[in-house]
C-alpha cells in the first residue's frame, strides 16, 4: 500500500510563514470507471472507504476522505466515472459526479497508464475542463514504459496546462508527489475539518460499502450490478467490545437470490465472513454481521427505492 500520511497528525493549526501558506480545499478524483480512483483515494486517506472492486461503476456515492498535513488539507470526494447512462442509476451518478465536480477546487484527472487514452477519458476531460489542473496516469507498476509515455503524451496534447504525475495507486509510488501538486492547487485557508475526521461518511455506510464490495468480489461475473446493501442496525455493544450489525442485500430476482445465497448457504457465509473479519479490522472491535437477502424487482428503476438508499 502507499506510504500513508499521518491522517491524525496533531499539528493541525494555520500556521502560515511568508514562504508557504496553509491551504485547504476540495479535490475530486475524476476519470472513467476502473483507472483506479478508488484505489488511489483509499491509499491517500488511508482508509477503505470506497467499494474498490475489478469491475467498473461500483462506486455510487460521493465519499469524502481528508488528508490533514501541517501544511494542509486535502478533502477528497470520490465519484463514480461520468458517463452516459439511460437508467435511472446511471444518471444519478453521472449527476452525482457533476455535483461533486462542481464543489471542487481542483479535480485530478485519473487515466489507466497501462491501457492509454480511451474516447472516455476524452469525455471526461472536456467536462472537468480548466479545473484538471493534475493528472496522474495511474498503474506505472504495470504499464510498459513505452505505454506510459505515449499515454503522457496524449494527455499533454489534450490538456497543455496540466501537471502530470505517472503513480502508482497500488505501490503508492510517486503518490507524495501527486499530494503536493494537488495541495499547490488549492485556496489559502485554515483547515476545514478536524485533523482526526477521516471522513464525513458514517460508520453505518462504510459498513454497507465493504459488504457491497465482498458481494462484487465474490459473485463476479455471475450477478449484474444490481445489488443494493442497507444497514438496519448498527449497535455497539462497549461492554462485551462488540458491534452487531444487520444488513439487507437488495437483489432484483429470486435466481439472484439464490446466486446470493450459494448451496446451502454457503456464498452469503462466505461474503458474511470476508465483511466481518474486515469490519473488525477497521472498527477495532469484535463484529456479529447478520445478512438478509430481499428481493425487490426492479429496484434500481424506483426512484423512491433509490431514495432511500440514499441515491
Ligand atoms: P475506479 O473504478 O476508477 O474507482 O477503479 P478502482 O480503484 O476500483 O480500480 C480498478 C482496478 O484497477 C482494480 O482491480 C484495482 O486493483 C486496479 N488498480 C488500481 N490502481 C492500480 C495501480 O496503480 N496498479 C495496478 N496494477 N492496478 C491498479
Ligand atoms: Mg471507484
Amino acid at each position: 500500500m502507499c506510504p500513508r500520511a499521518p491522517i491524525t497528525e496533531s499539528d493541525t493549526d494555520t500556521n502560515t510563514t511568508a514562504a508557504s501558506p496553509h491551504r485547504a480545499g476540495f479535490v475530486t478524483l475524476v476519470g472513467r470507471p476502473n483507472v483506479g480512483k478508488s484505489t488511489l483515494l483509499n491509499g491517500l486517506v488511508g482508509t477503505k472507504l470506497a467499494a474498490v472492486s475489478a469491475k467498473p461503476q461500483t462506486t455510487r456515492h460521493r465519499i469524502v476522505g481528508i488528508l490533514t498535513r501541517p501544511e494542509a488539507q486535502i478533502v477528497l470526494v470520490d465519484t463514480p466515472g461520468i458517463h452516459a447512462g439511460s437508467t435511472p442509476l446511471n444518471s444519478r451518478m453521472v449527476a452525482t459526479a457533476r455535483q461533486s465536480l462542481g464543489d471542487a477546487d481542483v479535480a485530478v484527472l485519473v487515466v489507466d497508464g497501462a491501457s492509454g487514452l480511451a474516447g472516455g477519458d476524452r469525455e471526461v476531460a472536456a467536462e472537468v475542463g480548466r479545473r484538471a489542473r493534475v493528472v496522474a496516469v495511474n498503474k506505472t507498476d504495470s504499464a510498459s514504459q513505452g505505454a506510459l509515455l505515449t499515454t503522457c503524451a496524449e494527455v499533454a496534447r489534450l490538456l497543455p496546462d496540466a501537471e502530470i504525475v505517472p503513480v502508482s495507486a497500488l505501490t503508492g509510488d510517486n503518490v507524495e508527489r501527486l499530494i503536493q501538486l494537488v495541495a499547490a492547487g488549492l485556496p489559502e485557508s485554515p483547515s476545514l475539518y478536524p485533523a482526526e475526521q477521516v471522513s464525513e461518511q458514517s460508520e453505518r455506510f462504510l459498513a454497507s460499502e465493504i459488504i457491497r464490495e465482498k458481494i462484487i468480489e465474490q459473485t463476479r461475473d455471475e450477478l449484474p450490478y444490481t445489488t443494493a446493501v442497507v444497514i438496519d442496525d448498527f449497535k455497539e455493544e462497549p461492554a462485551r467490545n462488540l458491534l452487531v450489525i444487520q444488513a439487507t442485500v437488495f437483489v432484483e430476482r429470486a435466481t439472484q437470490k439464490g446466486i446470493m445465497i450459494g448451496e446451502r448457504g454457503s456464498r452469503i457465509r462466505d461474503i458474511g465472513r470476508a465483511a466481518r473479519i474486515e469490519l473488525e479490522a477497521i472498527f477495532g472491535c469484535r463484529v456479529f454481521l447478520e445478512l438478509h437477502v430481499k428481493v425487490v424487482r426492479e429496484w434500481s428503476k424506483d426512484p423512491r427505492v433509490l431514495r432511500e438508499l440514499g441515491l
